[in-house]
């Protein structure tokens, strides 16, 4: 069974999408799409060895070879022109590593018209790229499963704006303010006040101010919520 975390990616995947999925490990999301006529076909990319071989043996086992393309690649390396890839997942990673793989071969987005991103920390860098290169917010999801809280992004093209707090907590999440939306944000502040705390009784640096502010601009951001 398919974790509720990865379902809730599938669950933004459009139907008839051909997928890349994008460090897909045991391919168990592409095996899911395909298995449930979400997505017509999929690329499953995987950069490193071990993986990519537990890949390979998923497909097969499932008997979706003739569905499911699994690649060796680093990240959108895996994508070819005539795969007609409209749709991009990337999940289980943190945001600026989902970021640097969408910003190191940006031809290979050429034909996608959405991506559907889940990374495991900082959302922020995520909403900040869209941001710079003219991918909106089309929804937002945040869940917990097994005491983690995971945030899925899903753009398309066009416009957006943002505000401050928005980039931070997502203009959908900020707005619903779901049970884990809640309790993530009570996390983090209870961390950042551990941090302030600590700084308190150490070293006066200019460094260190610094970070006394960055914290005290985000205490007085969540508390905004
Ligand atoms: N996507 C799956 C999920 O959400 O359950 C697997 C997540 S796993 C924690 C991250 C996977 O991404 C690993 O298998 C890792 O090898 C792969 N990975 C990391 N960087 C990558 C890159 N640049 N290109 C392709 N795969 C990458």
């Amino acid at each position: 069974k398919l974790s509720k975390r990865l379902e809730t990616v599938a669950k933004f995947v459009p139907s008839g999408a051909v997928v890349a999925d994008i460090g897909s490990d045991h391919a168990y999301l592409p095996c899911y799409l395909i298995h449930k006529g979400i997505a017509s076909y999929a690329i499953a990319g995987e950069v490193v060895k071990g993986p990519f071989e537990s890949a390979v043996g998923q497909v097969k086992k499932e008997g979706l070879t003739e569905k499911i393309t699994v690649r060796l690649a680093s990240g959108l390396a895996a994508v070819e022109a005539d795969d007609h890839v409209d749709t991009v997942t990337i999940a289980g990673m943190g945001g600026p590593l989902i970021v640097s793989i969408l910003e190191k071969h940006p031809e290979k987005l050429q034909g996608v018209t959405r991506l559907v991103l889940q990374p495991n920390i900082h959302a922020k860098v995520i909403r900040e790229w869209a941001l710079a290169h003219n991918w909106a917010i089309l929804d937002e999801e945040i869940l917990e499963e097994d005491e983690k809280i995971y945030e899925i992004l899903v753009l398309q093209r066009g416009p957006m704006a943002l505000t401050e707090s928005e980039i931070l907590f997502g203009p959908k999440l900020m707005q619903r303010k779901s049970p884990a939306f809640i309790e993530k944000w009570l996390r983090e502040k209870e961390n950042w006040q551990r941090v302030l705390k600590s700084i308190e009784v150490a070293d006066q640096t200019p460094e260190i101010e610094e970070k006394r502010a960055e914290l005290g601009a985000l205490l007085d951001l969540v508390e905004g919520v």
